[in-house]
């Protein structure tokens, strides 16, 4: 692949973006200062960082009375070893986060 400032061929560069496994690829010239990302790639790493396992959604239910539940999927249950009975301490910092601390 040449570049379309000097026709230098592009040196292709690996970057790794925080929170993603996968890397972008980019397309960079060692004589001028034009550079490129590869569009598929720069789109594969978005999806994943889409993806991520940090922020997830669940459902509130109804136990019983005005007591409510929270479900925990399989994932985070495996993940952080949660177990039956196990005691967690919740913090209210504000009316839009609860912060669920392990025992
Ligand atoms: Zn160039």
């Amino acid at each position: 692949m040449k570049c379309p400032e000097c026709k230098a061929e592009l040196k292709e560069v690996r970057v790794k973006v925080h929170g993603a496994k996968q890397q972008v690829t980019s397309h960079q010239c060692p004589r001028c200062e034009y550079f490129a990302f590869e569009p598929e790639s720069a789109t594969q790493v978005l999806q994943e960082l889409r993806e991520t396992p940090l922020r997830i959604e669940q459902r509130i239910i109804k136990l019983s009375g005005e007591r409510l539940g929270l479900y925990l999927s399989k994932h985070i249950v495996q993940s952080l070893g949660l177990k039956k009975g196990e005691s967690v301490y919740l913090s209210v910092p504000d009316k839009r986060h609860i912060l669920i601390e392990l025992g």
